[in-house]
């Protein structure tokens, strides 16, 4: 008989493994709380090469259409700018690409990822516990898997349950992010990249223009996604107002920003760490995604390493007897995952040592300033024809 694979959550890991499972033949079903793919907050996500490469090996060609459509591609990823409080970029960082890369909000992705899956997804359909049967384990509803994959994302009830303990650790930095309408001035940086705003106290900011209108109907309008972060124990009831006093003395244009935030799109969400990424039970329940390696959004990589998750887990179990692929999985699991979650930690470093003013004053007025200097004259020099030959070398 083929194997029967429970996931439990239709978010971007587990509905990129309902693909990947079922296009091996695998016979999946999904399980979510939502009633249904829109059902989600959510801002910009972004998908390195690796993880866009490992959706089109998956997802039909009209879903690939589809979120071309509704996201960005390499072109509004060009650079990274870093700008002081003020609104004055003091540095930019060429980002280059090796491949397509995707930024496109966590509804259109989700919606479009769980197209052609309705027949395998039950929507509200919370689950948050299983019985071990001889050859693997029994749901609430009846139902029977051989592996039932944990995709519940942060603070996982199933890894709880699976390992004892819980897979999430707060970082003691809290996020307010909202959504704009598009403002009269836009930040000229945001054409053509990300930006990230660093302000007095250590609080940061990450900005990020949606400035495409797609014609799939899972596509949003034009938008600019701002994301406040500080040290903090609670974000408050009023978050508008956190936001407003964390960015106290900044420009005026970022307050006007804040203040035109679509109605009910500010959210806070605490930071998270893995709390232990080490080797887990293999078998029958296996971890995916968020559910075992939380990270800030910092790397912008929390989506990329659940899509990844899911190609490997995939490939694991369509050419490898069960307890194999499962340890197999998590092998691997463990090779990529910790650097994805170390990248997230510079920047929340950084932001801890820019509370001090000094630090900051001499980050802000002269560190920054000369490694754009420095990297402009490097563009400039690499533009020469014998640099470039030596650089290729
Ligand atoms: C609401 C929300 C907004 C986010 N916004 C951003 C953002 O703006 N920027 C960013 O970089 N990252 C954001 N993230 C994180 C990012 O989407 C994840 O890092 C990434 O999607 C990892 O995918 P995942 O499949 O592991 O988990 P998720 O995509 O989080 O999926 C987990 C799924 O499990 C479901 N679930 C949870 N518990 C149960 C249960 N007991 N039974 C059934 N289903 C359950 C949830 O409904 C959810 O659909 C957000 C996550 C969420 C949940």
């Amino acid at each position: 008989m083929s194997l029967r694979v429970g996931i439990v959550g239709a978010g971007i890991g587990g509905l990129a493994l309902a693909h990947a499972l079922r296009r091996r033949g695998i016979d999946v079903t999904v399980y979510d709380r939502d009633a249904g793919p829109d059902a989600t907050d959510g801002y910009r996500l972004h998908l390195t090469e690796a993880a866009f490469a490992a959706l089109a090996g998956v997802l039909p060609e009209s879903s690939m259409r589809a979120l071309r459509d509704c996201g960005a591609g390499n072109d509004a990823f060009r650079q990274f700018a870093v700008i002081d409080h003020r609104g004055r970029t003091r540095l930019r960082i060429p980002v280059r690409h090796s491949g397509e890369v995707l930024l496109i909000g966590r509804r259109p992705l989700r919606t479009i990822l769980a197209r052609g899956l309705d027949d395998i997804i039950r929507w509200d359909t919370p689950v948050t516990g299983w019985t071990r049967s001889a050859d693997g384990v029994v749901l609430a509803d009846g139902a029977r898997y051989d592996v039932l994959i944990a995709a519940d994302g942060t603070g996982s009830t199933i890894a709880r349950r699976w390992l004892g303990r819980s897979t999430a650790q707060r970082s003691g930095v809290i996020g307010i992010a909202g959504r704009s309408a598009l403002p009269q001035r836009v930040p000229a940086d945001l054409h053509t990249g990300l930006a990230f705003m660093i302000g007095p106290g250590g609080v940061g900011a990450f900005l990020s223009l949606h400035g495409k209108q797609g014609r799939d109907p899972a596509a949003e309008r034009p938008y600019v996604v701002w994301s406040v972060a500080a040290r903090a124990e609670s974000p408050g009831a009023d978050l508008a107002g956190q936001v407003h006093r964390w960015t106290s003395g900044w420009s005026a244009d970022f307050h006007t920003l804040v203040d035109r935030s679509e109605v009910g799109s500010l959210a806070a969400f605490p930071f998270y760490f893995p709390a232990a990424l080490r080797p887990w039970p293999a078998g029958p329940v296996t971890l995916l995604g968020d559910a075992i390696h939380p990270m800030p959004p910092t790397a912008g990589a929390g989506a990329s390493t659940a899509i990844l998750d899911a190609a490997h887990l995939a490939d694991d179990l369509a050419t490898r007897p069960v307890r194999e692929a499962l340890a197999a999985y998590q092998s691997r699991l463990l090779t990529y995952a910790p650097p994805a979650v170390d990248e997230a930690r510079p920047a929340l470093r950084w932001q801890g040592r820019l509370g001090n003013p000094l630090v900051r004053a001499l980050a802000v007025r002269a560190v920054l300033p000369s490694v754009d200097a420095g990297l402009a004259l490097w563009g400039r020099l690499r533009a020469l024809p014998a640099v470039r030959t030596a650089a290729r070398r």
